[in-house]
């Protein structure tokens, strides 16, 4: 089914754009306006328009990842359906792109797929049954050229149990709905009860039954949802409905995803589970690569900074982005 995408000419590709952007008629990025809109030549074979509400051009790709990279279609949608299975090693030479194009351009895609997964709900159901838990992995400073220390001979090695994201040892909390599998990550800076709080809060939609770990934190979710503990330390697994090997599974397959990318920052670490997550839940839905695609483009045209959710949930993570993008 690959094959479909590799054997797309860039015309297709720019077609396969026009499609998913221009689905309900073509408008301008810059003012929204659907109206007084002509068409004005072309741009490196791309329709351009010009906007006579507010005067400026356009083309299918303004305002988007794709907006100013000289990088075919082609290659970059060969990169999306690739990221759960290769390095950026293997994406750069599989497009025959130097190591540091291929990164930037694995990273503008790993942005995009994690600003509408964050805003996308768990819901659908009129009880929605969720596993909760977390998991622990090593993640340093990777890439940080301003350290004040020198480079580690050895590969970063943190003290078993729990740690924390200072510690370069940050949790992994994982929600999973059980009926339809979807799943989200999410890697907080802080670990304490009003950060799962704020997860149920914000991130999952309707009446929920949760279902978790003898982890103490899970307590802050007394009066706001029924919760069921199944006890780990006494060797329990799995009690009649309660247990967390839903969850459990999902690392099993968040662990090699992000072992292909040979180490990350732990900066980055919410933007590669989050891209884990994407596969995952769309690998629920088809296996079709095209579809993948397809979704993708979805996400990238989707009009973030116009939504008035978008304030709303990333209020909770207006921290984390800082920290993530001073250190980019
Ligand atoms: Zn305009």
């Amino acid at each position: 089914m690959e094959k479909i995408i590799y054997d797309l000419n860039e015309n297709e590709c720019m077609q396969l754009l026009e499609k998913v952007r221009w689905k309900n008629g073509v408008f301008c990025p810059h003012c929204k306006s659907k109206k007084n809109i002509v068409k004005n030549g072309h741009v490196n074979a791309y329709q351009n328009y010009i906007c006579k509400n507010c005067n400026h051009s356009f083309t299918v790709r303004t305002g988007t990842v794709f907006s100013h990279s000289k990088i075919p279609l082609k290659r970059w949608f060969i990169a999306v359906i690739s990221l759960d299975k290769c390095s950026i090693m293997n994406i750069a030479e599989k497009l025959g792109l130097y190591y540091h194009t291929a990164y930037n351009l694995v990273k503008k895609i790993r942005k995009s797929v994690f600003l509408k997964e964050m805003m996308e709900k768990l819901s659908g159901e009129i009880v929605l049954k969720i596993e909760i838990d977390e998991m622990y992995i090593t993640a340093g400073e990777k890439g940080n050229k301003n350290l004040d220390r020198e480079p580690r001979k050895r590969g970063l090695k943190a003290p078993p149990g729990r740690g924390t994201f200072e510690k370069d040892k940050p949790a992994i909390i994982v929600i999973t709905e059980r009926k339809h599998g979807k799943t989200k990550f999410f890697v907080p800076l802080h670990l304490n009860g009003k950060y799962i709080v704020d997860i149920f809060q914000n991130h999952i939609e309707g009446n929920i039954i949760v279902y978790h770990d003898d982890y103490p934190i899970y307590n802050c979710l007394n009066g706001i949802c029924p919760h069921f503990a199944i006890n780990h330390s006494n060797g329990e697994y799995a009690d009649g409905d309660i247990c967390t090997n839903n969850a459990e599974n999902r690392f099993s397959l968040l662990r090699p995803f992000l072992q292909n990318y040979r180490g990350i920052s732990k900066y980055n670490l919410q933007e590669y589970a989050t891209l884990c997550q994407f596969f995952f839940n769309e690998r629920r839905e088809t296996h079709d690569p095209m579809n993948i695609l397809m979704t993708f483009l979805e996400y990238i045209f989707f009009d973030f900074f116009h939504s008035h959710i978008f304030a709303k949930i990333f209020g909770n993570f207006s921290t984390f982005f800082q920290k993530s993008y001073e250190k980019n």
